[in-house]
């Protein structure tokens, strides 16, 4: 194996908690030589501000996507340098800028829009979801970051996810997003085209089916699933399943694969 894509939240940490074992589990892929990309649905920071909060909680530098980065990427490559109505947090709006787009937080009355991007937003208001519904109205792409029903936190506690926020658009406007985030194979395709590696020599590392594991497989590379995170019934699956990174490590190592 020449990469390795790991999930952050779940895998790495729980909100400010370090999943234990965990950076040293990265440096070993490192000292392997192994490529290295943190990949996240998370949608609240740039992929600067995830690599400096991983690395101030002891990390090894790595590549980082998160789906604000892959929202603003796919407008870009699709569609060129559009107007875009953030519902979201100033990470979304940050990458969203750095692309080369107009990005307007909503909650102010703007309507006029190419898109509404939607990811997680721990502010969102009855506004916000009425600019976004009116927007859409007048013709703006939905795009959703990601539709997670839950982010991991601290002491195993869960709060509500993008897919909360995404859920409060799509119900009222009916329409359904297009998903640049896991289970869609668009963001870990564009961490293969950053690491430069082909899908068949990359493991991808989450701690959910349904999204890390889904998205890996549709992009045609290897999986195994952590059970650091929220996936507790594994019943039916057929998947390599380890307790946590550093068991995972342990075995690539003992492999020497
Ligand atoms: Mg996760």
């Amino acid at each position: 194996m020449k990469g390795i894509i790991l999930d952050i939240d779940g895998v790495l940490v729980r909100g400010k908690e370090i999943i234990k074992g965990s950076p040293e589990a990265v440096r070993s892929f490192l000292g392997r030589g192994m490529t290295v990309t943190y990949l996240t649905n998370n949608s609240t920071m740039t992929n600067e501000q995830t690599l400096m909060k991983l690395r101030s909680m002891g990390f090894p530098t790595a590549f980082v996507i998160g789906s604000a980065f892959a929202a603003a990427t796919y407008i870009k490559e699709e569609f060129g340098p559009a107007r875009c109505l953030v519902v979201g947090e100033m990470g979304l709006l940050q990458e969203l800028v750095l692309a080369g787009h107009e990005a307007i937080m909503a909650g102010d009355g703007n309507r006029s829009f190419d898109f509404v991007v939607a990811g997680l937003d721990r502010t969102l208001t009855y506004s916000k979801i009425d600019d976004a519904l009116h927007a859409i109205r007048g013709g703006a792409r939905f795009i959703a970051t990601n539709r997670d029903p839950t982010l991991p936190v601290e002491k195993g506690e869960v709060q509500p996810g993008a897919g909360a926020v995404v859920a409060a658009i799509s119900t009222c406007s009916g329409v359904d997003p297009i998903v640049v985030g896991k289970p869609d194979p668009y963001s870990t395709e564009l961490a293969l085209k950053r690491m430069g590696l082909q899908a068949e020599e990359v493991l991808v590392v989450g701690d959910r089916i349904d999204t890390d594991i889904a998205a890996g497989r549709a992009a045609g590379c290897h999986v195994a699933l952590v059970r650091t995170g929220d996936m507790v019934d594994l019943s039916g699956s057929s998947l390599p399943v380890y307790r946590d990174l550093l068991e995972l490590s342990e075995e690539i190592l003992r492999k020497g694969k």
